[in-house]
């Protein structure tokens, strides 16, 4: 009879456990879902975008911080527009479209899977308009995703019709009369999605998230975001652009190439700092306390010593 009364005990013991564990999970979740949505929310209220010409045949919408730029392209028979905000902008969008013209628009390119990129993927897909994008960025909307610290934001799969009807493995082009628009994808920088698209005769890219001018970037490794696939990437676009060349970055104001030279030149300076102490043999507490972000005019939000420690360690281990 003892040993049944213990058992009992015990059975409710772990039974109580047992659900007080499913409930921190759903508390979890819950909280997960209620900063998603607090997020999407306060962008969407604020969504009084600014639409800009900026050059013969596109346009740019310059968001508001927490939502990406849009770039507009203007053809003979339809807009081409790289990145779509959130779904609930597709209404403000299309108004700032019609501004322009009453034309429809042909296809949506997505620079990068963040929502904040591709959530209008959602309005635009339904409406049968193509969505174009790197493979790997497909796959990532397939299934829910967990965007990385200090961001930390679970991303739901995306219904079928917001998905990408049109995907490439390296580059692909879109051959209008007046312009070639290339998108071609750039390896693990901001995460392992990224492209960028050319606007050739124009002179004119966007960048996605790879290059913004909000500070320190915000570098996604839980997706294969690398530093240095930035500053390779950088410099690879420093290499392609000219003086005239417009920039449109993922988050922040209408750049040049001056502007992807500053970028470039402080990330590698933060990058050779914990180098530096990488070869000094400093631990990491060691390097975070030289403060390698000292002395750069940048907001450090996104800036952690511990994850540019790894991703160096990371790609020297694997010879990138
Ligand atoms: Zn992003």
């Amino acid at each position: 009879m003892k040993t049944n009364k213990f058992k009992r005990v015990a059975m409710r013991k772990i039974i109580l456990s047992l659900f007080a564990f499913l409930f921190l999970i759903n508390y979890l979740l819950a909280q997960e879902n209620k900063k998603f949505e607090e997020r999407r929310l306060n962008i969407v209220e604020k969504a009084k975008d600014s639409l800009v010409k900026i050059s013969n045949h596109t346009f740019a919408i310059i968001a508001k911080p927490g939502a990406g730029n849009i770039l507009i392209y203007e053809s003979k028979d339809g807009f081409i527009i790289v990145d779509d905000q959130w779904e609930d902008l597709g209404a403000t969008i299309n108004n700032l479209l019609k501004s322009i013209s009453n034309k429809a628009v042909l296809y949506v390119l997505n620079t990068h899977f963040h929502f904040d990129h591709t959530d209008g993927n959602k309005a635009f897909g339904k409406n049968g308009i193509k969505i174009i994008a790197y493979d790997n960025l497909r796959k990532k909307l397939l299934s829910e995703q967990h965007i990385a610290p200090p961001i930390d934001v679970i991303q739901k799969a995306y219904p079928f019709e917001a998905l990408p009807y049109i995907t490439f493995s390296d580059s692909l082009t879109l051959h209008e009369e007046a312009e070639e628009i290339k998108i071609f994808h750039v390896n693990n920088a901001h995460t392992d999605t990224d492209s960028f698209i050319e606007f050739k005769n124009d002179n004119v890219y966007h960048t996605g998230d790879v290059f913004v001018r909000y500070g320190f970037p915000f570098i996604d490794d839980n997706n294969g975001g690398n530093i240095l696939g930035i500053i390779k990437s950088m410099n690879d676009l420093i290499e392609r652009t000219n003086d005239s060349t417009i920039i449109i970055p993922g988050h922040g104001p209408i750049s040049n190439k001056k502007d992807l030279i500053v970028y470039r030149n402080n990330l590698q300076l933060i990058v050779d700092r914990i180098q530096d102490g990488i070869l000094n043999n400093l631990t990491v507490d060691q390097i975070e306390q030289t403060n390698p972000i000292r002395g750069i005019n940048w907001n450090n939000q996104f800036f952690v010593t511990s994850k540019i420690y790894k991703m160096i360690k990371k790609t020297k281990a694997s010879k990138l």
